[in-house]
């Protein structure tokens, strides 16, 4: 998949909506899902074809910043709500790459979308929902 038409194809799919709600009220299987840290799960079911593989992740825009994170990535980002949306689309990366976040955390944070890991590359964006920063990802190539 291209750029471009990864890029294309992300956008439509955020469209769909996402389901917030509090993680014990939440069982489906379906869609890919995001634990935040105050009980609620963030739940993403865009229309996938075959090859399509998303990820989605959230944290509360408002939450302190980790103390270890915050020192280790000092100067690479730009404010509080740019370290968790460097967060948010780095957890994401780490999703689609099969990749443990804390190996992600001890790097810096993914650069602009795309990004490449071993022959991986993903596409993402990132906005906001009511209080959360919400990552969105898709596999494309
Ligand atoms: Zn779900």
């Amino acid at each position: 998949m291209t750029h471009d038409a990864a890029s294309a194809r992300l956008a439509e799919a955020m469209l769909t909506p996402l389901v917030i709600e509090h993680a014990t009220d939440h069982a489906c299987t379906r869609g890919t899902h995001s634990r935040i840290a105050d009980g609620r799960v963030v739940c993403w079911s865009p229309p996938r074809g075959d090859d399509e593989v998303y990820a989605v992740d959230a944290e509360i825009a408002a939450q302190p910043l980790p103390p270890h994170l915050e020192v280790r990535w000092r100067g690479l980002w730009d404010g509080h709500d740019s370290f968790w949306a460097a967060w948010c689309a780095s957890e994401v990366c780490a999703k689609l790459w099969d990749v443990p976040i804390v190996v992600m955390a001890a790097r810096s944070p993914v650069d602009s979308s795309p990004v490449t890991l071993a022959g991986h590359t993903v596409t993402y964006a990132v906005r906001h929902e009511g209080d959360l920063v919400v990552a969105f990802g898709v596999l494309s190539g």
